[in-house]
């Protein structure tokens, strides 16, 4: 016994004209309660709260009596009293049990082990104090052997009355109780096997219990009569008996045997449930669940699965019945398992119709392995057996796809909407580039021209000449930003014209550095083509490539950084690359450098230009069956590389 905060009462020493009693009990009121009432009545009470405690006081003090509880922690109220009686000096001391424990067997067992008198919890004070009076007065033998004999034929009366109580609760049972003989004649037979069979008592006592079996399951009875007497108890078997009408029943039945007093077994007493309208509920039920569209598991509140419709063993590849019993984490893939039964408690805790895992992506795991998208839906659903969980699982693989579908095709149209809006704006820019483009050297050849005509006789010779170099080279920009928008209005109208021949790269390669002349004059330019190599390609487009790139690389790179110009044999192409050591490219831009009109971060680099240089290679390129690459370092300079069929 416990009870609430243990509060230990202090041991009082006796005094050799007064009767002490031991009180052992751990329940703190309770020892307060005995003191009180035994004090009252001029005992002197010590106490303990444990066996080991009391037994070894009990030894000290030698008390009168002790008033014991039946359940100690540790050692119980049987053990102290076998110990008590077991040690020389303690062997007399009378021992008053009190207790709450009513079973029978408890107090006979007491009464065996030799206790004086056996009160039970709740007690009266005054009952306490005649046990105890009685106990250290002259207690005889005869005594004590007459208010045991007199307990235990309460005891046995009220077994009687027990007896008779039970008997009442079997007659008025709603369930059919019956019992039969080891060869299954029916000896009992209640109002409630009468309701549920139709037979009357007087006329099915002494018949054979087979009598409700069908013949299909004549065997059934002796069967478990069979079962019974090896001992085994069967609980909610189902099956079907019929009734005197020959109404068909479903039932749960559960079967003891029934024994004599020497523990003979001499007969078999059943439960019969009718079930019948359960069962119909239940098939009306399943059915129910087996015209449900998606996928459903019924799940009980310890995770295993009870019902699964059809669509479910068809989602997850299992065949019939091979997914009831189980647990419900086996649809559930490997790496969420952990977690479920977590969330699935967490549900029971607070079931309400929702969606499971909102928010969260949810997969299925199929037999194979396999996982695949769903959307699940839970309902909880209170049934016989307590609270179920009904999850309707729906396969969203279309659905997903079908929404990842429409997210890319979103994505496309948005980059490509993008994409549009940016050319809009680079074509603008390009207007303003090439206005730009265009007047840049031509304010340096008409400023110089003008200055020279205006005042041509106060410059020097080597004034004059450095002015004229001036126009020149900006009048060589010019031409090429004219030669670069023709061809890109030529390229953009579709009305590129190329004269395919083969052709000496080295020459191309020479003329085109010729051609480009002045701008190159602050690198140094390195050529280094292989002689021989012939390229299938238009004389036009391909000095214009070249040229393109020897302008691009002059003007990304330092003055004095080397220009290098090469053309080697790669298979069957012919591969001429553009190298530089200048500012580089960097990496994220380098797609897009081909694009029209595109320029590397312009406000950063400040060089002029128009963006559509590069384009126009790669349009030339391909179209006499090459291709352009680049490889670049930021910082260290690019490279760049057509190649065109050798021919
Ligand atoms: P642009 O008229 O600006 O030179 P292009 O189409 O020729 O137009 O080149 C596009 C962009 O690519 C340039 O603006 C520049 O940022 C980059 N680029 C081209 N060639 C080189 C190079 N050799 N080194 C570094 N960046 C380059």
């Amino acid at each position: 016994m416990t009870g609430g905060v243990r509060r230990s009462l202090p041991a009082v020493a006796p005094s050799s004209s007064e009767r002490v009693v031991l009180v052992v009990d751990d329940d703190d009121d309770v020892s307060l309660l005995c003191r009180l009432h035994l004090e009252q009545a001029a005992f002197r009470v010590i106490t303990a709260a444990d066996g080991a405690v009391g037994l070894a006081m009990a030894r000290d003090v030698r008390p009168s009596a002790v008033v014991l509880d039946f359940q100690l922690p540790e050692m119980d109220g049987l053990s102290i009293v076998a110990a008590l009686r077991a040690d020389p000096v303690t062997a007399d001391i009378p021992v008053v049990m009190l207790t709450a424990r009513v079973n029978a067997q408890d107090q006979q067992a007491a009464w065996d082990a030799g206790v004086s008198d056996y009160l039970l919890k709740p007690f009266e004070g005054s009952r306490l104090v005649d046990a105890v009076r009685v106990a250290v007065a002259s207690d005889t033998e005869s005594d004590r052997f007459e208010r045991r004999a007199g307990a235990l034929s309460l005891l046995r009366g009220s077994d009687v009355e027990m007896r008779q109580h039970l008997a009442s609760i079997v007659e008025h049972a709603h369930d059919a109780i019956i019992s039969t003989t080891l060869d299954g004649l029916i000896t009992s037979w209640n109002a409630g096997a009468t309701e549920t069979f139709g037979y009357e008592a007087g006329e099915i006592i002494g018949r054979p219990i087979s009598i409700l079996a069908s013949r299909g399951i004549a065997d059934e009875p002796p069967d478990l009569l069979g079962r019974i007497s090896r001992g085994e108890h069967v609980t909610q078997f189902e099956s079907v008996r019929y009734s005197k009408d020959g109404r068909r029943i479903d039932v749960s039945l559960s079967a003891s045997a029934v024994e004599d007093a020497t523990g003979v077994v001499t007969g078999m007493s059943v439960i019969a449930r009718d079930v019948t309208g359960r069962r119909q509920s239940e098939a009306k039920f399943r059915a129910l669940v087996e015209t449900a569209p998606d996928a459903m598991v019924i799940v009980d509140d310890g995770g295993l699965i009870q019902l699964v419709n059809a669509q479910t063993e068809n989602l997850f590849g299992y065949g019939p019945d091979e997914l009831v019993g189980g647990p419900v984490e086996q649809l559930v893939p490997e790496r969420f398992r952990s977690r479920h039964p977590g969330h699935r408690i967490g549900y029971t805790g607070s079931p309400r119709v929702r969606p499971m895992g909102a928010s969260l992506e949810l997969y299925g795991l199929r037999k194979d392995g396999t996982e695949f998208p769903v959307e699940i839906s839970l309902s909880p659903l209170q049934t016989d057996e307590g609270l179920t969980i009904s999850a309707s699982i729906r396969d969203v693989t279309e659905r997903t796809r079908a929404e990842e579908t429409q997210a890319h095709a979103f994505q496309r149209e948005r980059e490509a909407s993008q994409r549009l809006r940016e050319v809009d704006r680079l074509r603008s820019d390009f207007l303003s580039t090439v206005s730009h483009e265009l007047r840049t050297p031509l304010t340096t050849i008409k400023g110089f021209a003008d200055m020279l005509t205006s005042d041509w006789t106060s410059f020097t010779d080597d004034q004059k000449r450095d002015f004229m170099e001036r126009i020149s080279s900006a009048g060589s920009r010019l031409d090429n930003l004219i030669g670069d928008l023709l061809d890109f209005t030529r390229l953009e109208r579709g009305q590129l014209k190329l004269d395919l021949e083969s052709l000496d790269v080295a020459e191309l390669v020479a003329d085109a550095v010729r051609r480009v002349g002045p701008v190159l004059d602050e690198h140094v330019v390195d050529v280094d083509v292989d002689p021989g190599l012939m390229a299938v390609a238009d004389a036009l487009a391909f000095g214009h490539c070249i040229e393109n790139l020897l302008i691009n690389a002059a003007k990304f790179s330092h003055e004095g950084s080397s220009i290098t110009v090469r053309a080697r044999s790669d298979g069957d192409q012919i591969a001429v690359t553009v190298g530089d050591d200048g500012i580089g490219i960097p990496e994220d831009e380098i797609e897009r450098i081909f694009e029209r009109f595109y320029r590397v971060g312009p406000e950063r680099n400040h060089r002029t230009g128009t963006g559509i240089g590069l384009a126009i290679v790669k349009d030339f390129t391909e179209a006499q069956g090459g291709s352009v690459t680049v490889t670049s370092l930021l910082g260290e300079g690019s490279q760049f590389t057509l190649s065109l069929p050798a021919g």
